[in-house]
């Protein structure tokens, strides 16, 4: 399979070259030529597989001829025997054709795990087949950086260095990131916000001069690998509600729309999926574009749910790019403007992108009645994100006959200020990490200034 960039003129890549490489040449993302297609036979057929196999099934078509099946079955399986769960992604029914699906079973508590776990797998094995030595820089609002860290942490082919914004990311996040003592393990707190890190790295990777001849590769939803990843659990939940015979709805926290852009792509592929639900909180940009086709920076404001504190999502251009009938001049145009002025979406490309997408926009006040309203209701506590989920799920449900499946992005334990506001408890830390507070932690403060954190990143590399 070939994977070409949403601008139109980087050279396109196969597999192996995507998972390497992050950002394109020209500035766009990757996506693949074609899609694979599955008939609904096909899909029905899965029915009773194994997380892992169905994973199997759903990923080798993107990746087929460039890892030897053998091996990939290997690294899926080993990922998602990591979870501490045997569904892996198990749904919960909060009421009448209202379910959650839970994501945050791995080992750092978030969906982010799904990809990342599989991604560093991914990259240690082609890294030994060729040989090579990769750096990894990658921007965080918290949940990316420790699953990043995780997967990549006894890579020996493999140096990491993760940005966040210093004091914007909660305790426990910062300590599963911190707490990793490794030594190709390299937690940079920013004095800046999300958008800050976001863009130095973007920046690195468009010129990484700085690393004297070392490549770049990327753990942010840019990578093509993280978003593949991802669209299994759409076909996880559907079959478990009694898909494919029967569509379902997905409402889904949204930030850097890589898990709704995965959804999309399921639908693509044939998966029945009746309605697409983009939730996001006060930082509403999304919803602003779907709903009055406004695409238009505001300044970010730091909310309760601070994984979806983020004003540019970069795989929005990836649906745009197929949206845009894969016209490459035509999204570097739009994304170019869109860097220094507010744009608009030609009008009849607006009208695809409404018909494929509802949105809605949860203020913390609204996300902590949701928390607080499901727990009385239900007895079953939201994590601020999901909340924002369900509380748009209801707010833009479509059809009351369709099962309606908000993703749980993460386990309330991270995000406990949002918890306590709703007047409700924190939950333990789950057994696996009940020590977390007590662990050593390492970090490093620096200036928002590019000029002084490659510097940092070029003298810690492994030489
Ligand atoms: C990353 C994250 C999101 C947003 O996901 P995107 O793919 O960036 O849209 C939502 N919730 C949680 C808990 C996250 O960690």
């Amino acid at each position: 399979m070939k994977y070409i960039s949403t601008r139109g003129q980087a050279p396109a890549l196969n597999f192996e070259e995507v998972l390497l490489a992050g950002l394109a040449s020209d500035g766009g993302l990757y996506v693949p030529e074609e899609l694979p297609a599955f008939s609904q036979e096909e899909i029905a057929s899965w029915a009773g597989l194994s997380y892992a196999d169905l994973a199997f099934k759903v990923i080798s078509p993107f990746v087929n001829d460039c890892i030897a099946d053998a091996d990939l079955k290997v690294m899926i399986d080993e990922t998602y025997a990591g979870f501490n769960h045997t569904a892996v992604a198990p749904l919960k029914e909060l009421g009448t054709n209202e379910w959650v699906l839970e994501l945050f079973h791995g080992p750092t508590l978030a969906f982010k795990d799904f990809a990342l776990q599989l991604l560093g797998r991914l990259m240690d094995h082609v890294l030994v087949k060729r040989n090579e030595h990769l750096v990894i820089m990658g921007a965080t609002s918290g949940d990316t950086g420790s699953a990043a860290i995780e997967g990549c942490r006894h890579s020996k082919h493999v140096d990491i260095f993760i940005l966040h914004p210093h004091n914007r990311v909660s305790e426990v996040q910062r300590k599963q990131m911190t707490t990793v003592l490794a030594d190709n393990v390299h937690n940079i707190a920013l004095e800046g916000n999300f958008d800050d890190c976001q863009e130095m790295v973007k920046a690195s990777f468009a010129d990484q001069s700085f690393l004297k001849g070392m490549k770049l590769g990327a753990v942010n939803s840019i990578n093509w690998a993280r978003i593949m990843s991802q669209i299994v659990y759409y076909f996880s939940a559907s079959l478990a509600v009694g898909g494919p015979h029967r569509p379902v709805a997905f409402s889904v926290p949204t930030g850097n729309f890589g898990d709704i852009f995965a959804g999309y792509l399921a639908k693509k592929m044939g998966l029945p999926i009746s309605q697409l639900v983009v939730a996001t909180n006060h930082n509403d940009i999304l919803h602003r574009v779907i709903s009055g086709n406004d695409m238009s920076k505001q300044s970010l404001v730091h909310t309760l749910s601070p994984s979806m504190d983020i004003m540019v999502s970069s795989n929005f251009e990836r649906m745009l790019f197929d949206v845009y009938d894969k016209h490459g001049a035509s999204i570097d145009d739009l994304m170019k403007r869109f860097k220094t002025e507010s744009v608009q979406l030609d009008p009849a490309k607006w009208e695809k992108v409404r018909e494929l997408f509802d949105s809605y926009a949860v203020d913390d006040e609204a996300t902590c009645q949701t928390i607080a309203d499901v727990h009385a209701e239900t007895g079953y506590l939201l994590d601020p994100h999901t909340a924002i989920g369900v509380k748009a799920a209801r707010e833009c449900i479509r059809d009351k006959a369709v099962p309606m499946i908000t993703l749980a992005t993460a386990h309330p334990v991270k995000f406990p200020d949002a918890v306590l506001k709703a007047g409700l408890e924190s939950p333990a830390l789950p057994e696996h990490m009940a020590d977390l507070f007590d662990r050593e932690e390492r970090m490093t403060v620096l200036d928002n200034d590019i000029a002084g954190v490659q510097a940092f990143i070029a003298d810690n590399v492994t030489p």
